[in-house]
């Protein structure tokens, strides 16, 4: 069989499976697969491939069928600029979450060598993007998951900024490290009680203790804000990804622990997504 014929089955399969982008992620399958880039697999569609590719292919496409992000399955997400490496003990990055950093990179424009703090690292894609933006800047990331510092730790390494982050293992509420300058936070903010109702592929696949935000949605938010009160200097910001409908509730929060709110920006589905204020 050649490149494009097992372009074409596997396309076909996963289309059958209803996966939406089914033709671009069987060329990325089979590119990861072969170990050749894309582009590679397009301009050489006649070439013939060995059974035992074929088998490993088709093991990609049946996880993928069955709703498997092609993101943990390539090893490999887009993020802002750079891609990140990603396994299934970390969110994928989504789009939606490049708003904060356009907005850090707004309200940081004119300053140097400040210390921000990511709670809840995850992959590092926020905040390792903002360091690499900005090359005077220090960062630390936050986990309670050891196995998602190890990822942030090896993207930190590919992006060639390890000396100016640094990374602990620590939920939220023990750690008392330091006073920051500007904290990010794309904290777990679905109701426990929605979890169920998110795309087949995220409730299947991504970490729950990434998306769980408790029985009100907003019980992560509130550590985060709350702790944060105590981690900041006065006048730093608080950036943070909230779900569509928490902005009311997320803004009385923020007054109650002296946070001044700044704006609220929408996504790209115009919903409420990021709010950014001002610690007082
Ligand atoms: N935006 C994510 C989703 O819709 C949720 C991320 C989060 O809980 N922080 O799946």
């Amino acid at each position: 069989m050649n490149l494009q014929n097992i372009i074409r089955e596997g396309s076909n399969y996963l289309k059958k499976n209803n996966i939406k982008s089914a033709e671009l992620d069987s060329e990325l399958l089979l590119s990861k697969v072969l170990k050749i880039s894309r582009k590679k697999i397009i301009l050489n569609q006649d070439q013939e491939v060995s059974n035992e590719i074929i088998i490993k292919f088709k093991n990609l496409v049946n996880l993928r069928a069955s709703g498997k992000p092609i993101a943990y399955l390539i090893g490999t997400k887009a993020f802002w600029k750079y891609n990140f490496y990603v396994t299934e003990e970390v969110l994928v990055p989504r789009p939606d979450s490049e708003l904060i950093i356009e907005k850090v990179l707004d309200i940081t424009k004119n300053k140097s060598k400040i210390k921000v703090l990511d709670i809840g690292v995850g992959s590092g894609c926020l905040l390792l993007s903002i360091l690499k933006e900005k090359k005077d800047f220090y960062g630390t990331g936050i986990d309670i998951s050891k196995k998602s510092l190890e990822i942030s730790k090896i993207n930190a390494l590919k992006l060639g900024i390890s000396n100016r982050v640094k990374f602990f293992k620590s939920d939220i509420d023990n750690f008392a490290s330091g006073k920051y300058d500007l904290v990010i936070s794309n904290p777990p903010y679905i109701k426990s009680s929605d979890l169920k109702y998110l795309e087949r592929d995220v409730v299947k696949f991504e970490p729950k203790i990434a998306l769980n935000g408790g029985i009100d949605g907003v019980s992560e938010i509130r550590k985060v804000i709350n702790k944060s009160s105590e981690l900041m200097k006065v006048n730093g910001n608080l950036v943070l990804e909230i779900a569509f409908n928490q902005k009311t509730k997320v803004k009385q929060l923020l007054n109650k622990k002296g946070f001044y709110v700044n704006k609220i920006f929408k996504d790209y589905a115009n919903n409420n997504r990021c709010i950014i204020c001002t610690k007082l």
